[in-house]
């Protein structure tokens, strides 16, 4: 099988950065289930940063240097294997930093003398696409790794027994691994298979004891993408934000997929193909993968009551009047949007989680204010993180102080599906999110 640009993927071993842990692993059961070799990169720790650094230059963000740091370890560990060694690097368009990442590993490998390590850097420009049956399976993976995230935090907070939701989590990741990888190829038995597992998680999560509290505030998590799903680049911050009592609403990574998508179509028609035979492919592509997405999505009806993630056009719709799609690119676009669409959701604050000098979470940052105005005053929190260690905790006690004082007077009720008492939802300020 081939990636892009002609690399030819027979025989290698394509390692997938653990971004988030449970999405790596999926993706490489995508790949596995496709006939390829994959497996995820070893859980970052101080000596990623050592060696992120000594192969970066200094300038680049936070997630480049993690990224270096991880992969440069697993050549300086299979040294003999280095030819075989493919390096999965998505790569995106754009004015931020993040389209330059895949070149520059490309030339670091050729630097030091690793020119028969390939890197597989499908890019946003065109959707993200990749051979038909790894595209399919890909993105039925990353709907499927953000379903069972957003089953993880929403019982992690409540759990009785410590550490029983992360030990469930990765279970069922290691479940719905295998129906990816040991399961058919053909989309409507993949499908089938891949509910079932889920399915079967879905019942053990339900199943998991725990003890809930309705007035547990409950925190939407935007930002970017690497750093706020990546535990160890935002040094546990939604761990420590639980600890304080709240759960979180992380922000998924299907929402990049449909981002690049409605990018995409904007640029064809800017440049006068909005009727062409690749805008039609393009459409064609995003009605199977919603589809697909809808059909996953389906048997949790009931647990996601309230916690459904806006659609991409909702998202851009409400990030219009601060940061329009036509005017800003990226990520800082759906974080905004992003942040007014979970304040209307009912959540009682938003932290943007970002790397340190990040473009996206700068801008974001600026419009914060002027969004926190518009919402009835929701607190809005950014947090950088640059590899250091930060002593979060004085912050964090000071934004949970301002949640719960938010959460008193707002007009929205937290989504809560399991039942028992709820908040009854406030009108006095119910016009700011109309
Ligand atoms: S989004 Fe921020 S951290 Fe990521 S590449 Fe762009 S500037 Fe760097």
């Amino acid at each position: 099988m081939q990636g892009d640009g002609g690399l030819s993927l027979d025989g290698k071993k394509i390692y997938i950065h653990a971004m988030v842990w449970g999405g790596a692993r999926l993706m490489a059961a995508a790949f596995r289930a496709c006939g390829l070799d994959a497996e995820v990169t070893p859980p970052s720790d101080a000596a990623t940063l050592e060696i992120g650094s000594r192969y970066t230059g200094g300038d680049e963000c936070l997630p480049a240097r993690i990224t270096v740091g991880d992969y440069v370890r697993v050549l300086l560990e299979r040294a003999s294997e280095a030819d075989r060694i493919v390096f999965f690097m998505p790569g995106a368009d754009g004015p931020c930093r993040f389209g330059q990442y895949a070149i520059h590993l490309q030339r670091l490998l050729r630097q030091h003398g690793f020119q028969g390590t390939g890197v597989l850097s499908p890019s946003c420009a065109d959707g993200y696409r990749m051979p038909a049956a790894l595209h399919r399976t890909g993105w039925r993976a990353v709907v499927a790794s953000d379903i069972l995230l957003k089953l993880l935090l929403q019982h992690r907070p409540y759990e009785i027994r410590k550490g029983s939701a992360d030990e469930l989590y990765r279970e069922c990741v290691e479940q719905v691994a295998g129906a990816i990888e040991g399961g058919p190829l053909e989309p409507g038995a993949q499908m089938r298979a891949l509910r079932r597992a889920l399915v079967a998680c879905r019942d053990r999560f339900r199943a998991l004891p725990v003890r809930r509290d309705p007035s547990t505030p409950l925190i939407g998590v935007v930002g970017e993408i690497f750093c706020r799903l990546n535990s160890f680049s935002n040094a546990e911050l939604i761990r420590r934000i639980e600890e304080y009592g709240a759960e979180v609403w992380l922000s998924d990574v299907g929402e990049w997929i449909w981002y690049s998508h409605a990018e995409q179509l904007r640029l064809l028609g800017l440049t006068g193909r909005g009727f062409s035979r690749e805008a039609l492919a393009a459409r064609v592509r995003a009605w199977i993968q919603h589809r697909d997405e809808r059909r996953l999505l389906e048997p949790f009806a009931r647990d996601f009551a309230g916690y459904a993630e806006p659609s991409m056009r909702e998202i851009l719709a409400a990030a219009r009047p601060y940061l329009p799609q036509q005017g800003a690119i990226g990520e800082m676009v759906i974080n905004v949007g992003k942040a007014a669409c979970l304040a209307r959701r009912g959540v009682d604050g938003i932290v943007d989680i970002s790397p340190f000098t990040c473009m996206n979470g700068v801008v974001s940052e600026a419009i914060y204010p002027l969004l926190s105005r518009d919402l009835g005053g929701i607190p809005i929190r950014s947090f950088y993180f640059d590899g250091t260690q930060a002593d979060l905790d004085g912050d964090l006690g000071v934004f949970l102080e301002l949640v719960r004082s938010y959460r008193a007077r707002k007009p929205v009720a937290r989504p809560w599906p399991w039942g028992g008492r709820r908040e009854r939802p406030q009108g006095r300020l119910a016009r700011a999110y109309s």
